[in-house]
């Protein structure tokens, strides 16, 4: 039998087989440079497993997926998430590898230094009518959003990956936030997922680039009614998911994202993250972190920079 259970985890197999921003379009992550080929199922080594779960673990977590597992669906082992799809291997692969293995690679170099405590299960739907159903059956309820979400209580991110990878991205950050940053305060959570789906590699590490969040940003800005950057620190988990004025995605997202064209965001959340329990909305951590400004000004500069902005979709 273990015999058996290390085969199963050894190869790829093909097997015949947080909250979420319903507002949020998906979009394609590029193509990371560093991608690695998408080797052959059958050669394919599964990496170590992470954070003290052993290959035993893993190959029993996939005896009872695969026990559970629809006709049609292929599944690949990529620590520490199990990626399932009811697309070709081929495409399930190209996720798992080009997509998931890189994000991971590249956030745990710049932010986590623990993997999840468990394993957790990454769907990729092919349409929208089988991401319904997946929902439904793996969670309960159908989704509140057409491109994915991450639910912490199932272990599982579900996602509508023909909208494309940039929501996959989003929702890989949550698990690792919840691993190495108790008590992270909602608006740096999503504003770190949302960096990241519109990402790319710049000189090794990922960096989150101009997205579809921006025009709805810089008219917010032109009309004057975004809340200050103490305000939007200081929400609870309720007033930012359910009291958002339209706009605390986008807010935290450039927030972040002008950090890291400062070369401050990686600094940024490690000193938050040693200082949490002393400041746990990271409003003074970031003021440190910028150099102590009049945040007044700062939000005046912030703003011209973010109306300096440009996103030009894809066609
Ligand atoms: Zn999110």
């Amino acid at each position: 039998m273990m015999r058996r259970l290390a085969l199963v985890f050894a190869l790829v197999l093909a097997v015949g087989c947080s909250r979420s921003d319903p507002k949020r379009p998906n979009s394609p992550i590029p193509p990371p440079a560093a991608t690695p080929p998408c080797p052959a199922a059958e050669s394919v080594v599964v990496p170590e497993p992470v954070a003290g779960l052993s290959r035993t673990d893993y190959a029993q977590h996939v005896l009872d997926l695969r026990r559970r597992l629809p006709p049609g669906f292929s599944l690949v082992v990529e620590p520490p998430f199990v990626v399932l799809g009811n697309g070709s291997a081929d495409r399930v692969r190209h996720f798992a590898v080009g997509t998931i293995r890189w994000a991971v690679t590249l956030l745990k170099k710049s932010y986590f230094t623990r993997d999840p405590s468990r394993i957790l299960d990454i769907w990729l739907l092919e349409d929208d009518t089988s991401y319904r159903q997946a929902s439904l059956d793996l969670v309960g309820r159908l989704p509140n959003t057409p491109y994915g979400f991450y639910d912490d209580a199932k272990g599982a991110l579900v996602m509508n990956i023909t909208t494309g990878g940039g929501t996959l991205v989003h929702e890989i950050v949550h698990p690792f936030i919840e691993a190495n940053f108790e008590h992270c305060p909602a608006w740096f959570n999503e504003g770190l997922g949302s960096l990241y789906e519109q990402s790319d590699e710049r000189d090794g590490e990922i960096v989150g680039l101009t997205n579809w969040r921006l025009p709805g940003l810089q008219r917010a800005i032109r009309r004057g009614v975004l809340p200050s950057f103490e305000a939007l620190t200081h929400t609870t988990s309720s007033d930012f998911y359910d009291r958002d004025p339209g706009t605390n995605y986008a807010q935290a997202r450039y927030l972040l994202y002008y950090l890291q064209e400062m070369g401050l965001l990686v600094r940024y959340y490690h000193l938050f993250l040693e200082q949490r329990t002393l400041d746990p909305t990271g409003y003074r951590t970031l003021v440190r972190v910028l150099g102590g400004p009049d945040m007044r000004r700062f939000r005046r500069e912030w703003e011209e920079y973010v109306l300096g902005l440009e996103f030009h979709p894809r066609t």
